[in-house]
């Protein structure tokens, strides 16, 4: 997924293409409007708004698969315009990886259901030897 995919598919603003403009000062309170034509990711440059607001989504989702491609579009986009602070990567499968989690989405799912058949796999063995 492409960083102007994952504001299609998340971002307040986004207005068919267009960008309403609507900010959010530190306090919460909203601030003026700047409308756009056209979302500033269309033209490949940076968006404040999708820094703050729509980035911090992607580590956030419990969806495994839109997890992974949601993390694809903020490396590309952290990639593209230079910001520091390197992601980490997934051990297992070298993706990006979500803060404070030691796995990806995708090897955390799957982790689990191993996880769960080995301890089903013992608790039966057990059951079944004594
Ligand atoms: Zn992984």
């Amino acid at each position: 997924m492409t960083p102007l995919q994952f504001a299609h598919a998340e971002c307040s603003n986004w207005n068919q293409g267009a960008c309403s403009g609507a900010r959010i000062a530190d306090d919460l309170s909203p601030l003026p409007g700047c409308p756009l034509e056209k979302c500033l990711l269309a033209d490949e440059k940076m968006c404040k708004y999708f820094e703050e607001s729509v980035l911090p989504m992607a580590a956030m989702v419990s969806d495994p698969v839109k997890s992974k491609s949601y993390m694809d579009a903020v490396a590309g986009y952290k990639f593209k315009h230079h910001i520091s602070g390197l992601f980490r990567r997934c051990p297992k499968c070298g993706g990006p990886l979500p803060t404070r989690k030691r796995f990806c989405a995708g090897c955390t799912s799957k982790h689990r259901r191993k996880s769960t058949r080995d301890a089903v796999s013992r608790f039966r063995g057990v059951a079944v030897s004594s």
